[in-house]
Formats: structure tokens, C-alpha cells, sequence
């Protein structure tokens, strides 16, 4: 696989220009990091999927991931953008012609921005084939109703990626079935039946809860076919996954690099606390299981280029890269004493960021599950 080195070069270069400072005063005051998003935009790194036909770069996900490691990796945060990334598998595998043609060009030229993905809700959670937001069919709209909660980066996108439901449920039907997924333009929609409300949290992510109210959605707007949606979606969620792995990779390298440095450099009892193995040990053991994580994100991104759909290594590779970077957020801490928690550090706010990863966009019990049941083939435990 290739391994980007230009591309990682170029992106540690740019983050460069984004140190600590730059994140702690986001961080304090919950604001958007939108100089670093129009950078990495003018650079053209969240473009790269896109085909070149419609301006992008034409890259495989590989290269989207190799850019979201460094971006971590640097210590910064590309929780603020890398839905751009990851939705682009659902237009770009299941968008219509005509569709790629109206959209594609204006994100590549960073005039419109695709960073909002609506799919949990309050009342369904984990369980997306519950979901309640309607798409009703009303001459050539559909009309929206239903609300989403934890819809990450909607105040700074232009269009979101909605899944909602275009049939109701009926006995014998599969529950996931009548599931479509609508491109949202929230340009036109905000206060004409969009009403987005920012949510705080532990970290800085711009996350919020979305209201529709009778919102009318032209159905050219539709992907692919009414129905099928979810199908589309967890195309679009296995790259999710992948590239947040990825991301959880450059989170623990950050960490490891971090503690190691410090572990040499502060001395106790007159000598480096590295030179403990209580010290070095948890640091080594971080470092072995984000290796590890690694090659299974190497794995499900060769998968999922030769055009398959693998849902196993893209969990595996989530889960085992999310628990890498909390392993090694930890060791980092621990390593750091008392300064470990000094918001000057930085390690503090990586450690609540990095967190989070355990949780979404999959939490670790429902991957489990998913082994047991699709791979392991044991009984479906929900
Ligand atoms: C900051 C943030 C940003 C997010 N961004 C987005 C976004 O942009 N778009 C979007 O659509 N969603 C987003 N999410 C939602 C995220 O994907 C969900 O929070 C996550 O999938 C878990 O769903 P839930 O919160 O409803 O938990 P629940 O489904 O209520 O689960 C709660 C707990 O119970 C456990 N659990 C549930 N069922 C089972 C079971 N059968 N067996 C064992 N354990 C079980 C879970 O593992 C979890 O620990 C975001 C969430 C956060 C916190």
C-alpha cells in the first residue's frame, strides 16, 4: 500500500502552523477551528477522494486516511472535517451522475462544504433501524420530519447527509428496509424547517441536535434509490470507521511521542523516570498495540479499495486503534505526574478528545457484538 510520504509531509507542515495554542483557546471558548479547516481545504487535502473529472485529487481512501493520521498525529483535531472524507464513499459509490456533477466540483474548489452526517437519534441510539424521522413523498419533494441529535459539524456545513425513513415499517419487512438517504441542503433550509441547536460536550466538536419541521427536500436530491438507503449508508459508515481509526492511530503516536519524550527528559531521584520499567513498560506496551491497531487499518483500507465492503476489519480496526489511543492517552498522563493535567500540556485535551472514540461513531459493545454474531457466527445478542 502506498504510504503517502509526500502527502504526511506536507500536512505535518500545515499543522505545523496549528500548535497547542491555537487548539487550548478553541477549546476554552467551544469555537470552530475554522482557520485550520480553510487551510486543509485550500491545500486541497479534503478533496482527495473526490475524481479528478470533478476537481479532486482522485486518491484512494488510503490517502484520506494517511491525512487524518498526520493531522492527530500533530496534535491537532480533524474531528472539525473528516466527515467531508468519509461521506464522500455514499455520494461517490451511490450519487447519481447528475448529482456528482452539481456538487462534486464546488466541494473540490472548497466553495461548499459536506461535513454533516444525520443519522443517530434521541430515541434510537445504536439502533438505526428505529429511527423516526420521516421523508414523505410529496410531488417532487419529500417532506422531512423527525429530529437528530449528535449531527457533528451542522453550523458549519452546507449540505448533510440524512437518513430517514420513506416507509413505514410493516410486518415481514426487514427492519433497515425503508431507510433513504436525502443530500440536505442546509443553506436553503435553515429556518424554512431546519433548526439546528449546538450541544456542549467534554471536547471541542461542534456537534448539535437538528430539527425538522415540515422541511420540503427536492427529490432529485435523493441517492440512489428510495429503500436502499441504509445499504448506502453503511458503505459510507465502514469508511467512517476506517479513517477514524486512522485517526486513532495518529492520536496514540502523538501520545507515545509525547510521553517518551518526557520520560527521557524529567529527572526524579536523580535520574530519568524513563529509566523505570514501571515508567517505560505501559509507553512500550501503547506503542506494540498501536502497531498492531495499525496493520489492521492497513488491512481493512486494502478491502475496502478493491471495492468490497468489509465490515469486520473496519471495526476491528476502530475498536482496536480507539482502545490504542485511550492506552496510550493513559500512559501519557501517567507518565506526565501532576503536568499531565496542566492544560499547557496539551495531553489533557487530546486525553478528553480521544475519548471519545470509544463511544462513537460505533461504541466498542456494539462492534462486539457485531463480531459475535457476523463473524463468530453466535447468537444475535439484541
Ligand atoms: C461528540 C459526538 C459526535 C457525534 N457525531 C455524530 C454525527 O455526526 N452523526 C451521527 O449520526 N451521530 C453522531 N454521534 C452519535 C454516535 O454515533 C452515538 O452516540 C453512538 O453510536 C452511540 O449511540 P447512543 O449515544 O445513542 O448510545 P446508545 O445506543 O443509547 O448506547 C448506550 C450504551 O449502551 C451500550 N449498548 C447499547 N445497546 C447494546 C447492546 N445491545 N449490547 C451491549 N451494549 C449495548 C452502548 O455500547 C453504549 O455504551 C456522535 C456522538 C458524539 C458523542
Amino acid at each position: 500500500m502506498e504510504a503517502y510520504t509526500e502527502i504526511r509531509e506536507a500536512v505535518a507542515r500545515l499543522c505545523a502552523g496549528f500548535p497547542g495554542p491555537y487548539w487550548r483557546a478553541l477549546d476554552r471558548e467551544m469555537t470552530y477551528p475554522t482557520e485550520f479547516v480553510t487551510a486543509l481545504t485550500e491545500s486541497g487535502y479534503l478533496s482527495v477522494l473526490i475524481p479528478e473529472e470533478y476537481g479532486g485529487s482522485g486518491l484512494p481512501l488510503s490517502a484520506a486516511a494517511a491525512i487524518l493520521e498526520e493531522v492527530q498525529r500533530a496534535g491537532c483535531n480533524g474531528g472539525a472535517c473528516h466527515a467531508q472524507m468519509y461521506t464522500m464513499g455514499t455520494l461517490l459509490r451511490h450519487g447519481s451522475d447528475a448529482q456528482k456533477a452539481a456538487y462534486l466540483p464546488a466541494i473540490a474548489e472548497g466553495r461548499l462544504r459536506l461535513q454533516a452526517f444525520g443519522v443517530t437519534e434521541p430515541s434510537s441510539g445504536t439502533d438505526t433501524g428505529s429511527l423516526k424521522t420521516t421523508a414523505r413523498r410529496d410531488g417532487d419533494h419529500y417532506v422531512v420530519n423527525g429530529q437528530k441529535i449528535w449531527t457533528s459539524r451542522a453550523e458549519h456545513s452546507d449540505l448533510m447527509l440524512l437518513l430517514a425513513r420513506t416507509t413505514p415499517r410493516s410486518e415481514g419487512m426487514k427492519r433497515t428496509d425503508g431507510l433513504s438517504v436525502l443530500l440536505v441542503d442546509m443553506r436553503e433550509a435553515i429556518g424554512n424547517g431546519l433548526t439546528i441547536r449546538p450541544i456542549r460536550t467534554m471536547m471541542n466538536h461542534a456537534t448539535t441536535e437538528v430539527f425538522f419541521d415540515n422541511l420540503r427536500v427536492p427529490a432529485d436530491n435523493l441517492i440512489g434509490e428510495e429503500g436502499r438507503g441504509f445499504r448506502y449508508i453503511l458503505s459510507g459508515m465502514n469508511a467512517e470507521r476506517i479513517l477514524i481509526a486512522a485517526e486513532c492511530v495518529g492520536d496514540a503516536k502523538w501520545f507515545i511521542d509525547k510521553a517518551k519524550r518526557y520520560a527521557a527528559d524529567r529527572s526524579v531521584f536523580g535520574r530519568p523516570i524513563g529509566a523505570n520499567q514501571g515508567v517505560q513498560f505501559p509507553i512500550a506496551k501503547a506503542y506494540a498495540n498501536m502497531r498492531a491497531a495499525e496493520l489492521m487499518v492497513r488491512e481493512a483500507l486494502s478491502l475496502y479499495e478493491s471495492g468490497t465492503n468489509p465490515g469486520a476489519e473496519a471495526n476491528m480496526a476502530k475498536m482496536l486503534a480507539a482502545d490504542a489511543s485511550f492506552e496510550a492517552a493513559n500512559a501519557c498522563i501517567q507518565t506526565h505526574g501532576g503536568f499531565g493535567f496542566a492544560e499547557e500540556y496539551d495531553i489533557e485535551r487530546k486525553f478528553r478528545e480521544t475519548r471519545l472514540y470509544q463511544v462513537a461513531p460505533i461504541s466498542t459493545n456494539l462492534i462486539l457484538a457485531y463480531l459475535s454474531e457476523h463473524v463468530l457466527g453466535l447468537p444475535r445478542s439484541y
